[in-house]
């Protein structure tokens, strides 16, 4: 069942935590769950509230905690949350009504939960899960026209864009949380002017603008979620960067699709954005054309369709080496908004265990490139730059059509709404370094 607005997420709730309160990411509103250590101790699970967080564990040890939202932080052990996601929405959900009722001003609670507060400036904040796989989908109309159009003006979408949601495996095993450097990647790289490739370091670097998507309970293998059940499989949000080396993908992308060219770094922001925080920033499924087909039956749900769309605005931040030595702010390269997927995150869980395919908790997916309709709102270099053939001027009077070693890409999302709290996900963010 999809998250209902309540109580969590009335305007004047305010919390005793000062920095809380008007906080961009993390007002009372919002809680999302992550993993934490301080000076290389143990990973511990907490929850972000303002400029601080709250270790999870040590707050259940002060009695803090009862039912299921005490068994909901009894699995949070292990320095990871996949069986906290696998437990599924009503132990999550009565976990955050908890954490929110002994955060707010006039809480009896303060007393005990104060001292646990830790400063998440000195935390440093792991992925949240042990991710056993990931897939990356399609989802931005505007990215698979864009990119389409480079390669095919009279056709941009393939035929079958429309009826199926794209997507393909990625990897795992290099999903890195915010702030982790990402080395440019060298590959094999063919250019025009010759017959054979060279491996060289990639000279197309670039970033994709999505949003991540962990899954909670999933599916025994051979059992299908349906499209009605899929909200329940849907344990939170982060931001994602696939990190992407065009001209090594250039090469290799035919026939099987990405490969090299996306497996070297994905960076997410660590902080889990519940279905619950999200509940006010629901929104339709946008509206499709009438020549557009509408959904095959496995992918249409009413209710889905009639709020399983997100209203997040995302933001592309690029600093480079000279902009942060002249002191200048990063450069605000392009500004979207997850309204512009074509596919529900639903669909997407339904889709892609149609088949039989078997989901595990704490899994990952990424949205796909989340572009708008114009440059300014371009989720990527490859069409805010047009390939490179229009490169991008900083305020700085530099250049970029792809990414500088020592380049610095944020990502953000704001949700705002009138009537409700704006709630942010944190930053997710890193730094091309060498090849060497
Ligand atoms: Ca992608």
């Amino acid at each position: 069942m999809r998250a209902q607005i309540d109580d969590t997420h009335a305007l004047d709730l305010r919390s005793w935590v000062a920095s809380a309160d008007g906080h961009s990411d993390f007002p009372i509103q919002n809680l999302p769950f992550g993993i934490v250590s301080v000076d290389g101790g143990e990973r511990r699970a907490a929850v972000a509230i303002g400029d601080q967080v709250i270790d999870l564990a040590a707050a259940r040890a002060t009695d803090l905690f009862a039912d299921v939202a005490e068994a909901a932080v009894r699995v949070m052990a292990g320095g990871e949350l996949n069986a906290f996601l696998a437990l599924g929405a009503a132990p999550r959900r009565a976990l955050r009504a908890r954490l929110s009722e002994i955060l707010r001003v006039g809480a009896p609670e303060r007393a005990r939960l104060e001292p646990l507060l830790l400063d998440r400036s000195a935390c440093t904040v792991h992925l949240p899960t042990r991710i056993g796989d990931y897939t990356d989908f399609f989802v931005g109309i505007h990215h698979a026209l864009n990119v389409g159009k480079q390669f095919r003006p009279d056709a941009p979408l393939m035929p079958n864009y429309k009826w199926v949601p794209i997507g393909y495996h990625g990897r795992a095993s290099s999903v890195v949380p915010s702030g982790t450097a990402v080395r440019r990647p060298r590959g094999q790289i063919k250019s025009a002017d010759f017959d054979a490739p060279s491996f060289i370091p990639s000279r197309r670097l670039d970033f994709e603008l999505e949003l991540g998507v962990w899954i909670g309970p999933g599916n025994d293998l051979g059992t299908p979620i349906p499209i009605a059940e899929a909200a329940d499989h849907i344990a939170g949000f982060c931001l994602l960067n696939d990190w992407s080396a065009r001209d090594i993908q250039a090469w290799e992308y035919q026939p099987l699709g990405p490969f090299l060219a996306k497996n070297f770094s994905t960076t997410v922001s660590p902080w889990i954005v519940t279905p619950e925080a999200l509940a006010p920033f629901r929104v339709a499924q946008p509206t499709r054309p009438d020549d557009d087909p509408m959904p095959l039956s496995y992918l249409a749900d009413a209710d889905d369709q009639a709020a399983g769309g997100l209203a997040i605005e995302l933001e592309v931040l690029l600093e480079t080496p000279a902009l942060a030595a002249a002191g200048l702010p990063p450069h605000a390269l392009s500004r979207s908004d997850a309204r512009h997927m074509y596919w529900t995150v639903a669909q997407l869980v339904a889709h892609h265990t149609s088949c039989g395919c078997n989901l595990n908790p704490g899994d990952l997916f990424g949205t796909g490139t989340i572009s708008g309709p114009d440059l300014t709102s371009a989720g990527s270099l490859l069409e805010a730059s047009l390939s490179g053939k229009q490169p991008i001027r900083l305020r700085n009077g530099e250049e970029r059509s792809f990414l500088e070693d020592g380049d610095q890409v944020i990502l953000k999302a704001r949700c705002t709404r009138e009537g409700a709290a704006p709630i942010g996900f944190g930053e997710c963010q890193g730094r091309i370094t060498s090849t060497n």
